[in-house]
This record gives structure tokens, sequence and C-alpha cells, in this order.
């Protein structure tokens, strides 16, 4: 699914190089639970921004369900994330005016599909908020709130989640539950990369990699 080879990104600040990845090489499989983990400051997000085809690398190749993506225009990078990617974000990012259903609905609306009601409502469904659908997300609790956003993710059924501290916001509990969502997700054959801090979120994935200073440092 994601075949990363050499990978390195330097950011100039204040007359000095970092090198926030430094010929970073990994590899996640289809169908694979895969944790992220690493000090802050270690090139997580860096890393993560890169997989997400949000940024680009400054050399190396990165293969994303076969197609290398390191050296594509920011139009197509713009269209893979859409085709290929679903996000979760620790702050769960929901537009507060519309309904569960009409935020899941959104990715569907960019690629103009006309059954975006009901995949959306299969959607929320999925994530065990069938009876949530027309409540807006202050109407909804934390747990509720992530679960809208993973039905958003999973909706476009792309090729990989990408999660950034998913739990973060979340009591432990509450996390947990989160947690065993995606395990859940996993198990049906999704892909899925969860970049974060908390060692439950490492424990449950199936393999962790470890980054330190733009290295990773074993799989
Ligand atoms: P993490 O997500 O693990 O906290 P980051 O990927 O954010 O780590 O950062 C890796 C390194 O790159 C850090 O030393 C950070 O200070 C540096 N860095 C990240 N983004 C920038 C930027 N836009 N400009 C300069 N340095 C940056």
């Amino acid at each position: 699914m994601i075949q990363v080879e050499s990978l390195s990104k330097t950011y100039e600040l204040g007359g000095n190089t970092v090198h926030a990845l430094d010929q970073v090489s990994m590899r996640v499989n289809d169908g694979e639970m895969v944790a992220i983990t690493g000090p802050s400051g270690s090139g997580k997000s860096t890393l993560m921004h890169i997989l997400g085809c949000l940024d680009t690398p400054d050399s190396g190749i990165y293969r994303l369900a076969g197609e290398n993506v390191a050296g594509l225009s920011s139009d197509r990078l713009a269209e893979i994330r859409n085709q290929r990617i679903g996000f979760v974000f620790q702050t769960f990012n929901l537009l507060p005016r519309l309904s569960s259903q009409e935020n899941v609905e959104l990715p569907l609306l960019y690629a103009h599909r006309r059954d975006a009601k009901e995949q959306a409502a299969e959607a929320l469904g999925i994530v065990g908020l069938a009876d949530r659908m027309h409540h807006s997300p202050n109407q909804l609790s934390g747990g509720q709130r992530q679960r809208v956003a993973i039905a958003r993710a999973i909706v476009t059924n792309p090729a990989m989640l990408l999660a950034d501290e998913p739990t973060g916001n979340l009591d432990s509990k509450t996390g947990l539950e989160i947690l065993e969502l995606f395990q859940t997700l996993n198990a049906q054959g999704r892909t899925i990369v969860v970049v974060t801090h908390d060692t439950d979120v490492a424990q449950r994935s199936g393999r962790v990699i470890r980054i330190l200073d733009g290295h990773i440092m074993d799989e």
C-alpha cells in the first residue's frame, strides 16, 4: 500500500538546516494497522504530511497503491488525497452548522457522487451512529464527533485511513472505544496508519514504527 524509500525533508531555519526526515524507508502492507510513534520534534508530522499528500519530500520515493506520488503537482496530489486517503484528526474538524450526515456527505459531493446521502447514512451506520444522523456536532459527545469524522473518512472507500492523534482530545475510556472502532475497521480489511503519542494506540496496532530525529528506529 505504502512504500517509502530514502525520503528526506529538510527545513532551513535561522541559518540552520533541520533534517526533519533523513533517508526514511518504510512500508505499510495492504490491510495493516500501523502506528507511527516518536517524541515531539522527531519528524512524525512531517512524515504524516507527506504520506497524506499534503506536502512533498525533497528527495526519495513515495509509492501509494503503486503510484509514485513524490513528484506530482499539487492539483494531482489533491485528487489523490480525495480519492485514496481518509483523514482523521485530533480535533475532529467537523463543520459546526452541518448535521452528521451532511458532514459525512462532503467528500462525496466534492467527487460529484449522486448517492451521497445513502452512502453517508451507511458510513454512519458502520461507526454506530445511525441514530445521530441529523444531530449537529455540538449535540454530540467528543467520542461521537470522532465517530462522525471516521465515517467521513471511510465514506469514499479510500485505500488508506490516516489518523493524526485520533484519541488526543478524548478521555481514556472514549479513546479506547475509538481505538476499538479502528481495530474493527482494520479487521474489515482497511489499511490504517495512526500517528500517535498514546502507548495504548501503539500497543493495539499490528505494528509500531518508531521515529527519532528523522530516522526510523525499528519496525
Ligand atoms: P513531530 O511531529 O514529531 O513533533 P515535526 O515533523 O513537526 O515533528 O518536526 C521535525 C523537525 O522539523 C523538528 O525539529 C521541527 O522543529 C522541524 N520543523 C518542522 N516543521 C518546520 C518548519 N515549517 N520550519 C522549520 N522547521 C520545521
